[in-house]
């Protein structure tokens, strides 16, 4: 058993007045204390009275076979099996030493991620993965090498039930075109209504739940109505810039879809091709665009929908690995309140991971899955990006 004793906690969706001592065995929380209560005896003890202890970050958005250069999801083909192992676990290393200590892999190249998780290589302290396997996408469509290519109901179910059995724990599905891949139109559907209905009804009952890429509006209402469980990036994009009408929002809010709208950046973000072609489009600057997303997630956030945190971390230079305290802080800069933002970085987004009841609280009986940064994420979130200490299933990351 050892313990972390903090001047300031976090619980995944409050502060924990007067900070906290935590207390880990098994791997597991075995307690959650007030900070002036005595260790246990023989209990080591890792002290920290500037900073504060919070649930390990959860990104419900990542592509572990991408190494966050440029180019890197035309690329994504390229590596050997091999390679792609060493690729997964580097990505997985940058997430850890951020403080995510679960992701949600959204974008598999083939199988390679789940491969990787049933691989004696998956033994170390890494975060722990939820896969989706291949994206299911349009021939041709939206990162189509990934291996996700289907078309027509029969191939989407058979490409549901191809998930199933090897064991994804979330069915990703391409609903309209992407920056990313050049060709794709980001305003049209890749799917009919009837297409993508038939691929969530077989997911649910097979007991996984549905996400959906949208860009376009007529994406995103494609999969509220076809009654997907989460949307990501949800843009809400049209022709003359972001559509985003209260009632679209009060529809996600209802439904509890789980909105993860893959926002922050590092550095200079250089749209690819199409993304710069698209926004040409709209007639809108790239820092208009930008300007418009932050309004749109604090509109959704003030709607009650439910936004968790994601970075879409690997897919570029100015999206890197071990982003989410970077999207966490866009949020912040948005509007939300940071208390919302770190809810939604940590309970919400494993709650979106289907992992609510073992991950993303400080809580007696949830994984050890922690943070400890210095200083008050809660009186500025940018402490978030200093972490002392994180621990995965109890074991300290290096
Ligand atoms: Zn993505």
């Amino acid at each position: 058993m050892f313990g972390i004793r903090a001047g300031k906690a976090f619980d995944g969706d409050k502060v924990v007045p007067g900070g906290a001592l935590v207390l880990v065995e098994d791997g597991r929380i075995s307690a959650v204390a007030s900070a002036s209560a005595p260790a246990p005896d023989h209990c080591d003890i890792l002290e920290v009275p500037d900073g504060t202890i919070l649930p390990g970050l959860v990104d419900a958005h990542v592509h572990l076979c991408a190494d966050g250069t440029d180019g890197t999801l035309d690329r994504i083909g390229e590596p050997s099996p091999d390679g792609l192992m060493d690729v997964i676990e580097q990505s997985l290393r940058l997430h850890l030493a951020a403080g995510v200590t679960t992701v949600r892999d959204l974008g598999d190249r083939r199988f390679a991620v789940l491969e990787w998780r049933s691989s004696s290589r998956s033994r170390g302290v890494y975060p722990s993965v939820v896969a989706a396997g291949p994206p299911i996408t349009s021939p041709g469509g939206h990162c189509a090498n990934m291996g996700g290519e289907a078309t027509g109901t029969e191939q989407l179910l058979a490409a549901v039930r191809e998930r199933a059995e090897r064991g994804v724990d979330v069915v990703k599905i391409m609903a309209s075109g992407g920056f990313a891949t050049a060709g794709t139109q980001v305003m049209l559907c890749q799917f009919t209504l009837d297409e993508v209905r038939a691929v969530v009804g077989e997911a649910h009952a097979a007991g996984l739940p549905v996400t959906a890429h949208a860009h376009g509006l007529p994406a995103v209402h494609m999969a509220m109505e076809a009654g997907v469980d989460g949307i990501e990036h949800c843009s809400f994009l049209t022709d003359r810039g972001l559509s985003q009408s209260a009632q679209d929002l009060a529809r996600l809010a209802e439904a509890a879809i789980a909105v993860c709208p893959t926002v922050g950046f590092v550095g200079t973000l250089r749209p690819p091709p199409n993304a710069a072609a698209t926004l040409a489009k709209t007639g809108l600057t790239f820092e208009q665009m930008i300007q418009a997303r932050k309004r749109s997630v604090a509109e959704m956030h003030a709607a009650g929908v439910r936004v968790v945190s994601g970075s879409d971390g690997g897919i570029g230079a100015s999206k890197p690995h071990g982003l989410l305290p970077v999207s966490a802080a866009f949020l912040v800069d948005a509007g939300v309140r940071t208390v919302a933002a770190l809810a939604s970085a940590t309970a919400l987004a494993a709650a979106a991971c289907g992992l609510g009841d073992r991950r993303g609280r400080l809580r007696a009986g949830y994984d050890a899955d922690l943070l400890v940064v210095d200083g008050d994420p809660v009186a500025d979130i940018a402490a978030l990006t200093r972490p002392v200490a994180v621990f995965a299933a109890g074991r300290r990351a290096a």
